[in-house]
């Protein structure tokens, strides 16, 4: 059995590619040339995905607006809000498909609500046709984030990112179009505020740590049999020559690196064999230590949990201020959820579900 960490599967090409790969504007006229085709709209590419949705608010909303989320999100998106000064407003989610319905949105309606962010988790589509009627009767304006779910398309067809205003993709660690690091803003429609693209050149100690990530990576799966890899890289964390997803500043001044441009590029020109493919394939269960125990015995590894928490990681949890109360069904996924990386291969998986039927909570056995 395969094991990662920080959830990369990166084979010896993209080590080497990600190290001394470079790219040019060509790379970056190219992907954006295909982003704009695709969301129909003039893409503008970011340092990751947080920024490129601060960048949409800010662009169609005003300060002190307060914006829908899904009550069961990463972190990101809360820091994305903050930074536009708005307020984030979070409507829990129902078992079936990890996202907010038109019915737990229109509970935390009030006056100053003035969008929606949709967020497709894990890749599981949300019924967008109800949800942009109900957008359309509540003057609310919808941007897409495109982190877990780019290249699937809705239950009516149509591409997710083609929907909202505005479309924020990330290409960081884990997501769906993962160059390690980076992100894209399309605004498909013209902006009540015009906010400048970003205009400096990345920070060399932000590049050097996304080039060598892969590496490092490697370098831990190789240490593992001896189970030196978790400590190798937890000490790599602690010196800042790696960092979690979740740690990743935003920015709206730095640039995407080039080198990043291709690699997200030849991602998406390999959409075609992608299928409906889901971030992550997710189960909810009882007794989740015991089921989780089993698990790492049969050697699958468990680090980037999505999501421990309503809005994760748990070290930002507690400065969100999460309506608990007001997300049961939210509170009850996070402490029944077990979740895989979709490079884990089918017959993996199925190996994986004989442990886990067994604990499958009732109405989804
Ligand atoms: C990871 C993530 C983002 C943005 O990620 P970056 O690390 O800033 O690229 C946005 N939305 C969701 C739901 C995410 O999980």
């Amino acid at each position: 059995m395969r094991r990662f960490y920080l959830g990369l599967n990166a084979g010896g090409p993209k080590v080497f590619r990600c190290l001394f790969g470079h790219g040019n504007k060509d790379d970056v006229r190219e992907l954006s040339e295909i982003l704009a085709q695709k969301y129909h709209g003039k893409p503008i590419l970011m340092k990751n995905g947080r920024s490129a949705l601060a960048l949409a608010l800010k662009s169609y909303f005003d300060y002190g607006d307060k914006i829908i989320v899904n009550g069961f999100t990463c972190h990101a998106v809360v820091e994305a809000i903050t930074e536009a000064g708005m307020t984030p407003v979070f409507a829990d989610i129902t078992k079936e498909n990890l996202n907010f319905d038109v019915n737990t949105i229109s509970k935390v309606m009030g006056s100053k609500v003035k969008g929606i962010i949709v967020q497709n988790s894990l890749g599981n589509p949300v019924d967008i046709e109800k949800i942009e009627q109900f957008a359309a009767e509540k003057n609310l304006l919808i941007v897409e984030d495109l982190a877990h779910s780019a290249g699937v398309k809705y239950p009516d067809g149509r591409l997710v990112g083609t929907v909202g205003v505005a479309t924020a993709l990330s290409f960081g660690k884990d997501k769906a179009i993962n160059a390690i690091s980076g992100g894209a803003v399309i605004l498909r429609f013209s902006a009540k505020h015009q906010i400048e693209a970003p205009f400096k050149t990345p920070r060399l100690s932000d590049v050097l740590r996304a080039r060598f990530y892969p590496f490092f990576c490697a370098l831990s799966r190789g240490l593992n049999h001896i189970h030196l890899g978790g400590i190798l890289m937890k000490a790599l964390i602690k010196i800042h020559w790696v960092e979690r997803s979740a740690d990743n500043r935003l920015s709206l001044i730095r640039r995407m690196p080039k080198y990043q441009a291709r690699l997200a590029t030849e991602q998406i020109k390999n959409w075609r064999h992608r299928g409906q493919a889901k971030l992550r394939e997710f189960y909810l269960v009882e007794k989740r230590p015991e089921v989780l125990e089993k698990l790492k015995k049969a050697g699958y590894y468990f680090d980037a949990f999505w999501y421990e928490k309503p809005v994760s990681p748990e070290r930002y949890y507690k400065q969100v201020f999460f309506p608990e109360n007001k997300c049961p069904v939210a509170m009850e996924v996070t402490s029944k959820i077990i979740n895989f990386p979709n490079y884990y291969t089918r017959e993996e998986l199925k190996k994986a579900y004989e442990i886990i039927q067994p604990y499958l909570v009732e109405d989804k056995k």
